[in-house]
């Protein structure tokens, strides 16, 4: 017999597959006069693992049931009283008719919360959540904000192709642009005067 790294009894048992049961079980196992079901759990009621003495065994119908035990010893080590809850804000310890039940679809087991303390939480909770959804709506927007940034340099690097291309083409074809503007600039005074003189004549 040897113990395991929790400190409980360990036997080896042939036959089964990791060759080492806890001593625990088979101890209970003789009590009951059959074997321990997979889900039966065996508690140690002075909480000393390597203590298997028949009568320090307490054997557990599930895990649900062992952690339930587990919880009302804990209440009473820390309060003196079995059925006084931990509030998991504070985790003060008190009567659970000071407090309110947060889980309704557990009402033994659900957790308890002092009024203040509830509220306290909720608001944390909301606080939290609202950071991390600004957070995210600022990082779409950053995207966003990149997305267009991008876009508006790659509007401004066509037209900067087309400006220069304009240009090109201004600096080869200088003179005939030069002489056809002449020109309109011409034909548009002689209108101007012809629209002065005919005003003039009238
Ligand atoms: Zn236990
Ligand atoms: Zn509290």
């Amino acid at each position: 017999m040897d113990k395991d790294v929790k400190g409980y009894n360990r036997v080896f048992v042939k036959g089964t597959n990791g060759g080492r049961a806890r001593y625990c079980r088979i101890v209970a196992a003789k009590i009951l006069g059959r074997k321990l079901l997979a889900n039966e759990i065996v508690h140690h009621a002075d909480s000393n693992a390597g203590n298997d003495s028949p009568e320090n065994l307490i054997i557990c119908n599930s895990q649900k049931y062992h952690n339930e035990l587990h919880m009302l010893l804990e209440a009473k080590r820390a309060s003196g009283h079995y059925n006084w809850r931990k509030c998991p804000y504070c985790k003060q310890y008190d009567n659970p008719d000071n407090m309110i039940l947060r889980h309704r679809t557990n009402r033994i087991w659900g957790q308890c919360y002092h009024e203040n303390c509830l509220k306290q939480y909720c608001k944390e909770r909301y606080l939290k959540c609202k950071e991390k959804v600004s957070a995210y709506s600022k990082e779409r927007y950053k995207n966003k904000r990149e997305e267009i940034c991008s876009q508006m340099s790659k509007a401004y690097h066509s037209n900067e192709k087309i400006r220069n291309r304009r240009k090109e083409y201004y600096n080869k074809n200088k003179d005939s642009i030069r002489e056809k503007q002449r020109l309109r600039y011409l034909i548009r005074k002689d209108q101007k005067q012809a629209v002065k003189e005919n005003i003039g004549g009238k």
